[in-house]
């Protein structure tokens, strides 16, 4: 089995990927937290035979790949450190707090050859694969435009960073619009070319973060989309439209981390609902990431598409600022 070291004692290891890489076939043999005590406590836990504190003792562990959950202006120096010792890396998104840290991982992973995913999970989903095959197939004709809602009640065991730590790269832009820009990406198959957005303070954020966001994003094909993230809405449903000249997708509940939505596709014909095999995402992920690993295709979202997905985010964030439209470039 593959080996894998977890970099970071975090919350979403412990909800999903431990299971996902055990149930991928994977085995963990170490975790590394700066905390020796919770690094040890989340070992005994999990069933972790190692807990380390540092990158060196978690490599030396005989680690083929490494998965970085770790806040988010860690995971250069970690992403770098993995590659440069020849280790493959499933990195959580956003992939770092700026495009510069963000590039530099990528070219670390390519240089050294290692396979680099990032763990936009939705692209897993039943659901959304159903959304691309459907487009890709012409049903709906061309498409115009897409509407996004990512907007859900951040839970109260992780209203941490994400609300109040800026370095770390706090606010709903980095958590959530960077899925819809990597989710759009993959559905459509088209690219982001201006993003223009509004952002809220509800008062659940500290001063100065977005608890939620507004975004219109034109794609090189000319397709309009408009996107609400937000942590503040406890009974909002979540939901990705696509409308086309020929016809119009609709899909509902379909932003969770767990299997879920439905999908309806609308057109001269009439409305159908699609028939969905929804599976695990993150036990999928892995799968497809192990396959990489073995020569066989590429990660669901490779590292370049985590630069994307980034740069759309740091985009929008520069669109609030400065209330002018923002041109997305990777700089890669
Ligand atoms: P956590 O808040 O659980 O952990 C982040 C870091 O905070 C850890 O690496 C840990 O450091 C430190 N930490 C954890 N618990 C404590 C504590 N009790 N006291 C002090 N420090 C602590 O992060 P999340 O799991 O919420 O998110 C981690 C990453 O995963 C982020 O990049 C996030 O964006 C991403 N994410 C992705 C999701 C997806 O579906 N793709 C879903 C959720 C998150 P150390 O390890 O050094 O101990």
């Amino acid at each position: 089995p593959v080996r894998w070291g977890l970099i970071g004692a975090t919350v979403i290891a412990r909800e999903w990927m431990i299971d996902a890489i055990r149930e991928a076939g994977g085995e963990i043999v170490s975790v590394m937290s700066t905390s020796t005590e919770r690094g040890k406590a989340y070992a005994e836990e999990f069933g972790i035979p190692l807990a380390v504190t540092n990158l060196s003792n978690l490599f030396a562990s005989g680690v083929d790949a490494v998965y970085v959950s770790t806040t988010n202006e860690r995971h250069r120096a970690e992403v770098v450190a993995a590659a440069e010792a020849g280790i493959h890396v499933l990195c959580e998104k956003p992939l770092a707090t700026s495009l510069s840290d963000a590039r530099d991982m990528v070219l670390a992973c390519r240089k050294a050859g290692v396979v680099m995913g990032t763990n936009h999970h939705l692209r897993n989903s039943a659901t959304h694969i159903a959304s691309r095959d459907i487009i890709r197939s012409g049903r709906i004709g061309r498409p115009l435009s897409a509407r996004v809602t990512h907007a859900g009640y951040l839970p109260e065991h992780l209203q941490t960073w994400r609300l109040k730590d800026p370095t770390a790269g706090a606010g709903a832009i980095l958590d959530l619009t960077v899925h819809d820009a990597d989710l759009l990406r993959f559905i459509l198959e088209d690219e982001p070319e201006t993003i223009s957005t509004l952002t809220q303070n509800s008062g659940m954020a500290a001063e100065g973060i977005e608890d939620a966001a507004l975004s219109l994003i034109r794609f090189r094909s000319g397709l309009l989309a408009h996107l609400f993230d937000g942590f503040t809405t406890r009974y909002a449903r979540t939901g990705v439209e696509v409308h086309g000249t020929d016809g119009s997708l609709f899909a509902s509940d379909c932003m969770p981390q767990r299997p879920s939505g439905t999908l309806t596709l609308r057109t001269a014909d009439g409305d159908e609902e699609i028939v969905l095999d929804h599976k695990n995402y993150y036990v999928r992920g892995v799968r497809a990431f192990h396959d990489a690993m073995a020569g066989k295709g590429a990660p669901p979202s490779t590292g370049e598409d985590g630069l994307i997905s980034l740069a759309v985010a740091l985009a929008a964030l520069e669109s609030a600022k400065t209330g002018q439209t923002s041109a997305i470039s990777t700089g890669l």
